[in-house]
């Protein structure tokens, strides 16, 4: 990923990304010769198991059709009440790479897509900077309901919601995950490590032999340019993952 074509450079400047080009260089080889060596860490989980959600039946058969069918309807948790409809995900169901992010926010609650507001825009060039557009990755959220005013999602909001991303997994069979955001990777991982000492490491969750990268959100990129550096250094440590089949 050393030789980046104009139109990945052309992305990387609409990330804010273009004065450090020798130093992705610097990064990319760095991050290729650790993809050899790295550990497959096993994260350590410190939240308490989260209780198994109160569903009559099992949900590991449904197809695509039904299993959204089931989470346009879902009333498990308190959010149904305050959602304008639910968030299921997008993009490609034969996707190598599943992007997750946190919950719905008030766009993406109104429009039922997730990341479609700023944040949504600069994961997209996020995206373009590894030269694949938004309908080649899946996107979907820890939460499928948006929590009033963007709070954080509640310890029983997550346990009820994740057998639907679960079997989103299951479906889609992902070569490599994506999480945005600490609490997307805590929730994911089962974990309450910092983000910081959460990158940079391939992490493994039950549902998938698919391992899991952890960057910054992108809402937060937004608020804090200077981390995107460090962020394209995580997608390429993705991508180089991906590529050497090192999973
Ligand atoms: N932030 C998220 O984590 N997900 C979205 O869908 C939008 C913003």
């Amino acid at each position: 990923m050393t030789n980046l074509t104009s139109r990945q450079q052309e992305y990387l400047n609409a990330m804010g990304i273009d004065v450090w080009l020798p130093k992705i260089a610097l990064a990319a080889e760095n991050i290729e010769q650790s993809v050899g060596w790295v550990e497959r860490s096993e994260t350590h989980r410190d939240e308490p198991h989260q209780p198994e959600p109160r569903r009559n039946d099992d949900i590991s058969t449904l197809d695509w059709e039904a299993l959204q069918t089931r989470v346009a309807e879902c009333q498990l948790c308190e959010l149904h009440k305050t959602r304008t409809q639910t968030v299921f995900g997008v993009g490609n169901r034969d996707a190598d790479w599943l992007i997750i992010g946190e919950a719905p926010g008030a766009d993406e609650d109104r429009q039922g897509e997730p990341f479609v507001g700023r944040a949504g825009q600069l994961l997209n060039a996020m995206l373009q900077a590894l030269d694949l557009k938004r309908q080649d990755v899946y996107i979907a959220n820890i939460l499928k309901c948006r929590p009033p005013q963007n709070r954080d999602p509640q310890a029983e909001e997550v346990a009820h919601c994740s057998p639907w991303l679960e079997r989103q997994i299951q479906l889609i069979q992902p070569k490599v995950i994506l999480a945005l955001g600490r609490i997307a990777a805590q929730k994911l991982l089962q974990t309450n490590t910092s983000l910081g000492r959460l990158r940079g490491r391939l992490h493994h969750i039950e549902s998938t032999t698919a391992p899991v990268i952890v960057t910054y959100h992108p809402a937060y990129l937004l608020r804090s340019p200077l981390d995107k550096r460090k962020s394209w250094e995580d997608l390429l440590f993705a991508k180089k993952t991906l590529e050497s089949g090192h999973l």
